[in-house]
């Protein structure tokens, strides 16, 4: 199963390269569907998305009118948060170490998870551009890292049921202002400027979601890739992430947790290579499809 979010925030499917309109198939059909957009998909919970899947797969049945994915430019899966982003910081070993002792002056690999938040306005969809904010920045940096999206609500989850308030995962790009979030102490701000939050373009179901040696992520700049690595190497897994999260903290349906970003990103290369204006930043995740960005 895989959702997306098109054009007036209304809920769409991915059944192999066609796009259905869940909203319009619906009405077609004269079935009933509560989910209108993903955000309330999220609330409804496996069970209503298991009926969105039925409403896509029937509406390619019937032939009823699908676009091709390569001709629809979705939005953001969730484009306005209802809170911050969750975020990890240094989880995977090769990226913890080209980092080391360049934001801060903590050890290579950290021995407890490291939280940050972005703020819900940077958040932008597939192909919505980058804003450089000259002035105010001159150390763009990119970061690939797969996204959780959270369905089921919880506080104090086990890791061993982690993965049932999981309701899928995406790309996101976790655009940085390397000189504010050094100046800064905390990386808050080097974070969460406008558009510093790309995400998508498809949220994969983790009822199809391969094992973490097969999930890879990838980015590649001009053509160029820089990144390369595998949900595997994470130091800190998905369930022991929401796990520790959780703990004494409630998490909602919708909310996110970008999980962190393998080496070669722009500040890990010497000398370094940041994001300049018209660079194209393309990150992909296994079975999200490519999210692609330029920088204005
Ligand atoms: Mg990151």
């Amino acid at each position: 199963m895989k959702f997306l979010t098109l054009e007036q925030a209304q809920l769409g499917a991915l059944v192999g390269e066609a796009v259905v309109d869940l909203v319009e198939a619906s009405n077609e059909l004269g079935i009933a569907l509560r989910a209108h957009s993903l955000s309330e998909l999220l609330e409804l919970g496996d069970d209503e998305a298991q009926a969105a899947w039925a409403v896509a797969e029937r509406a390619l049945e019937l032939g009823l009118p699908t676009r091709k994915f390569s001709e629809v430019r979705p939005l953001a899966p969730i484009p306005r948060p209802k809170r911050n982003i969750f975020c990890l910081g240094k989880n995977y070993g090769d990226h913890a170490k080209e980092m080391a002792g360049k934001v801060d002056k903590g050890s290579e690999v950290p021995e407890k998870p490291i939280f940050f938040t972005k703020a819900t306005t940077t958040v932008i969809g597939p192909g919505d551009p980058i804003p450089s904010h000259p002035g105010l920045t001159s150390k763009l940096d990119y970061e690939a890292e797969l996204a959780v999206i959270i369905g089921r609500a919880g506080r104090d989850i086990p890791s061993g049921q982690a993965m049932e308030h999981v309701f899928g995962y995406t790309a996101f790009n976790d655009v940085t202002a390397r000189d504010l979030q050094t100046a800064h102490g905390q990386w808050f701000r080097g974070k969460s400027l406008n558009g510093f939050a790309p995400m998508g373009p498809v949220v994969v179901h983790r009822s199809v979601m391969p094992a973490p040696k097969d999930i890879e992520i990838h980015c590649w700049v001009n053509g160029e890739q820089r990144q390369r690595g595998i949900l595997a190497d994470l130091i800190f897994d998905i369930p022991t992430i929401i796990s520790i999260l959780s703990a004494g903290c409630s998490l909602l349906a919708g909310d996110i947790i970008a999980t962190g970003t393998p080496a070669g990103v722009g500040m890990g290369f010497s000398p370094p290579r940041y994001l300049q204006k018209g660079d194209e930043v393309i990150v992909e995740v296994t079975g999200t499809g490519p999210l692609i960005n330029c920088v204005a």
